[in-house]
């Protein structure tokens, strides 16, 4: 039994197997989501030891579109979690609202019965109460609040409102097949602790920790000391949405037992200077952004600013030397000149040096080469090409096996 479990939050993350990285193309008769691969799917062992699903992923959010199509949603509740996402039983499930997607509203846009109504459909091992996040926070010990007023009703009326829900909520799941979590909200570690000490007064033993993304890690810390007093020995929490890899085993002690968390693949992706990450050193990606399909070079020819056949040239040098550099028919430094003179088109702090020394950095250390991981061992080079999505999200996938592995070895230190 894992001491702290990983979940991976959905979010239609998967990659076209068959994509062509000569011919940069799709197999023209792959149906999208259904001839995919998931993470779970792509390494031979596991990377996330299970997945969260939103209610507000898959099926939109006040008329605006989830991430899934109409048939692909159709199927998600037909099928159920597991047969969707090709997910061995070994794995668990856990739905959740999506509180982020309607955090400035009055009140969330659900009534619980429907949100109950998404996880037994959707075939859920977990369920999560549905929340209204506090985005306020301060520690108790400041000399003068600001957390006062208007704000203080504020945050008071979101607290209470999610614990009347988390009320109804236990209620209602009490016939479905799911084991609900209560989500505790607060402004201060003293309101998460009257949260957490509320949820067990109705009878959860499972608490989710919300509305944490922003907090340091010192207020996390802090919040769980404070929780602790009033922690019942059963209770078992989960951090939602936190990326603190380095803490796992130090969350543990305060009864953390799960967490989720996009980071190590939103790092992958969006991550301008250390996107691609080995346990003990991050990279940067090599950006070789598409001329015809990149919305900053799109906006640049468009405008007359860059001449669209330069950047043409340029941008298949860059490609053409980049894969020469790695079979050694290129030099370092003739693969850094075209990189740094296709930047200047694209990007403004182009001249610094400092991104110069980045890409030399991981042109001589060559870290693809030494990752065990089936991304790096099967495309090469191609992981660190910051460059449309079959390459963006295979390093993002990547990072998730460098993370995953980085959690067990902090697993490791936890005494039995
Ligand atoms: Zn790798």
């Amino acid at each position: 039994m894992k001491k702290v479990k990983f979940y991976f939050p959905d979010s239609h993350d998967f990659v076209d197997p068959s994509f062509d990285f000569e011919k940069e193309t799709n197999n023209e008769h792959r149906v999208i989501q259904r001839d995919d691969k998931y993470a779970h799917e792509i390494f031979s062992s596991p990377v996330y030891d299970g997945i969260l699903v939103s209610k507000a992923i898959v099926e939109g959010l006040s008329g605006v579109k989830g991430r899934y199509s109409v048939a692909q949603r159709q199927r998600f509740f037909r099928e159920g979690i597991y047969r969707f996402f090709r997910l061995p039983r070994s794995y668990e499930t856990i739905g959740d609202c999506g509180a982020f997607s309607y955090v400035k509203e009055e009140e969330p846009p659900y009534k619980v019965e429907d949100v109950a109504e998404f996880y037994t459909n959707s075939g859920v091992t977990y369920g999560i109460a549905m929340d209204h996040i506090i985005f306020d926070y301060e520690s108790d010990n400041v000399k003068a609040p600001k957390i006062v007023g208007e704000r203080l009703e504020e945050c008071l009326r979101r607290a209470e409102l999610n614990l009347e829900n988390a009320s109804k909520f236990l209620h209602v799941s009490k016939s479905e097949p799911f084991t609900p979590y209560g989500v505790a909200h607060g402004w201060s570690p003293s309101s998460f602790a009257d949260s957490v000490y509320n949820l067990q007064a109705m009878g959860y033993t499972r608490i989710a920790l919300g509305g944490m993304i922003p907090l340091k890690t010192k207020d996390i810390l802090e919040i769980l000391e404070c929780v602790k007093d009033v922690r019942n020995t059963k209770t078992q929490f989960h951090l939602l949405g936190v990326n603190r890899l380095e803490y796992i085993a130090e969350f543990h002690k305060y009864g953390v037992t799960s967490f989720d968390s996009t980071s190590p693949l939103m790092q992958g992706l969006k991550d301008d200077k250390f996107n691609y990450h080995l346990p003990n050193h991050k990279y940067t990606s090599i950006a070789i952004p598409q001329v015809d399909a990149n919305n900053t070079m799109r906006k640049l020819v468009a405008s007359g600013t860059v001449n669209q056949d330069d950047a043409l040239k340029l941008e298949k040098l860059c490609l053409d030397l980049v894969i020469k550099y790695d079979k050694g028919l290129a030099s370092k430094e003739s693969v850094l000149h075209s990189l740094c003179e296709y930047e200047k088109l694209y990007l403004k702090d182009a001249h610094l040096k400092s991104r110069r020394e980045l890409m030399d950095k991981v042109l001589t250390d060559k870290p693809w080469k030494n990752c065990p991981c089936e991304i790096c061992q099967e495309i090469g080079i191609h992981v660190i090409l910051k460059r449309a999505a079959a390459r963006n999200r295979r390093r993002g996938f990547h990072n998730l096996f460098n993370a995953y592995n980085t959690i067990r070895k902090e697993l490791e230190k936890i005494p039995d």
